[in-house]
C-alpha cells in the first residue's frame, strides 16, 4: 500500500490539503485535529497525522509518540471546556474494527452523565484457550 496511491481520494488527506473544508481545532506541521461531523457526542475530536498512513502500525514510532501528546493536549482542553471528566479515546485498527477512512485517527469523544453508556459486550473465553492465546501473543512480540 503506497502513501501517494492510497492517499489519492482519501478524504482525510483532501482534508489536509485544503481541499474540503473541516471545524479544525488544532494543527502544526505534521498533525492536524478537527471536529468528526459525525459526531457520536458533541465535542467528538478527530487527529490524523498529516501524511497517509492507513493504520498506527505503518506509523514510526516519533509520529506515533508525538500524536499521543496532541491526544492528551486536546482531551485537557475537552473536559475542561464541557466541565466533564470522561471521554473516549479510541483507535479503530482495520474494517472489522469499524475503521471507515483508511487514513489514522484517533477518536476523543467526550462523555456526559447524561449518557447511556453502553459497556462493551464480553464473551466467555474457556480458561485453556486463553491461557493459550496469551502464550502466543507473549511469544510473538
Ligand atoms: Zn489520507
Amino acid at each position: 500500500m503506497s502513501n501517494s496511491d492510497s492517499s489519492f481520494d482519501c478524504i482525510f488527506c483532501k482534508i489536509v490539503k485544503g481541499k474540503l473544508p473541516c471545524f479544525k481545532v488544532y494543527e502544526d506541521k505534521s498533525f492536524l485535529a478537527f471536529l468528526n461531523v459525525n459526531p457520536v457526542n458533541k465535542g467528538h475530536v478527530l487527529i490524523i497525522p498529516k501524511k497517509h498512513y492507513e493504520t498506527i502500525l505503518d506509523m514510526p514510532n516519533d509520529a506515533l509518540s508525538q500524536i499521543i501528546l496532541i491526544v492528551k493536549k486536546i482531551t485537557k482542553a475537552i473536559l475542561r471546556i464541557f466541565n466533564i471528566d470522561s471521554c473516549n479515546i479510541d483507535i479503530n485498527l482495520g474494517k472489522e474494527a469499524g475503521q471507515i477512512v483508511p487514513h489514522v485517527h484517533i477518536h476523543i469523544i467526550p462523555r456526559f452523565s447524561s449518557d447511556e453508556f453502553k459497556e462493551w459486550p464480553t464473551k466467555q473465553i474457556p480458561e485453556e484457550e486463553m491461557q493459550e492465546i496469551a502464550n502466543k501473543i507473549k511469544n510473538s512480540l
